[in-house]
């Protein structure tokens, strides 16, 4: 399947859709999933138009691990939990609904299920506040 430039994070990287962003360099963007599967559910995205893994160039996979290992930490921190799921879905198969490839952070604690994947929306006002304080926790 091509590429499609109109997917949501597409937008979102053209500044043509909104996000709660919590952070931005060169090559990558993290901002709130706004549908999130725990409290601080976060993305990271390479700023490079690939569907999955394998078609993504290996400077912006290395770019995504490296925001991925500057991002989970903070949003670690803001939600005080002792675990993160870091994940990554690849095909319809795998799970993967949205097209742009992304990398999912997910705070995880003891006897709290995630929620399902990509349903309920989240309130707005909450999604701000979360971004707000992660972005003031990364080092
Ligand atoms: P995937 O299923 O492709 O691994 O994950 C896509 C994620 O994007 C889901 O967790 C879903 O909740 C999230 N998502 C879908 N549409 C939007 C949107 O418009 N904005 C944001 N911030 N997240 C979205």
């Amino acid at each position: 399947m091509a590429y499609d430039p109109n997917n949501i994070f597409a937008k979102i990287l053209r500044g043509d859709a909104p996000c709660f962003k919590v952070y931005e360099d060169d090559m990558t963007l993290s901002f709130m999933d706004v549908m999130p599967q725990a409290e601080g559910h976060t993305l990271v995205i390479p700023k490079f138009p690939a569907e999955n893994l394998f078609d993504l160039d290996p400077e912006y996979a290395g770019a995504m691990a490296k925001t991925v290992q500057r991002i989970a930490p903070a949003v670690k921190k803001a939600f005080n939990v002792p675990g993160i799921l870091v994940a990554q879905l690849n095909g319809a198969e795998a799970g993967q609904t949205v097209f742009h490839i992304h990398t999912h952070i997910i705070p995880r604690r003891n006897g709290i299920d995630l929620k399902l994947h990509a349903r309920g929306m989240a309130d707005f006002k909450e999604l701000e506040s979360q971004a707000e304080k992660i972005r003031a926790l990364i080092e």
